[in-house]
């Protein structure tokens, strides 16, 4: 999968915000140091289109990548800071629900956790919060390079039996350091957007 053109097309804080052009969406969902930076850049072959680690102050936008004029990623705002304010939370929430309800450009939601501990309380609100809505999810344990081959399948299965994982979403293993993973991602990705 060769990638030519990924840019960032607008951190859109509300919904008259959002490209109007009806290009297929690709949600990325994930706590903040779980490595979604890392893997937009892997995605697509860039050094740094996203801004890995180190940004606490981040606004919580819904950032649009545009993926060769074919999709965008939107890359949803890391949850669990324990510095944001109740009025933030709530602000959050409220953007949250109305893009995953009503989103109909949404075609995958890609929930990244960390392979290499159970998935947290935060996670599986996310996972069942995607799962409220009915989406259809694709779990991508990130980090994998950091789990020996031999414990792959015991961490796999704490990521399922921990998110409760439902019939239908599927757990991809990747890791931005080896790229592990990616070809298969994209092949979901590429699978969402032709359904
Ligand atoms: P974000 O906050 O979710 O965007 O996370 P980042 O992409 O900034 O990654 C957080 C930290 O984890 C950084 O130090 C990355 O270098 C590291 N990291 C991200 N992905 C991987 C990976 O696949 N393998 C390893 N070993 N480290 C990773």
């Amino acid at each position: 999968n060769k990638i030519h053109y990924a840019e960032i097309t607008i951190s859109a804080v509300s919904p008259k915000q959002y490209p109007n052009d009806g290009l297929p969406e690709v949600a990325l969902a994930g706590r903040s140091n779980v490595g979604k930076s890392s893997f937009i850049n892997t995605m697509v072959n860039r050094k740094k289109l996203a801004r890995t680690s180190g940004k606490p102050g981040k606004t919580r936008t819904l950032n649009y990548f545009n993926i060769e004029n074919e999709l965008f990623f939107v890359d949803v705002p890391g949850y669990g800071y324990a510095k944001v304010s109740n009025a933030e939370q709530e602000k959050w929430g409220k953007m949250m629900n109305i893009y995953f309800s009503s989103r109909e450009e949404l075609s995958l939601s890609i929930l990244l956790v960390d392979l290499r501990h159970h998935p947290t309380d935060l996670d599986v609100q996310m996972y069942d919060f995607l799962k409220y809505y009915n989406l259809p999810v694709l779990v991508v344990a990130t980090k994998a390079d950091k789990i020996k081959k031999s414990k792959r399948n015991k961490h796999i299965n704490q990521v399922i039996q921990t998110l409760e994982l439902a019939t239908g979403d599927k757990v991809v293993v990747f890791s931005a350091e080896t790229r592990e993973g990616r070809d298969e991602v994209w092949n979901e990705i590429l699978a969402s957007t032709r359904n």
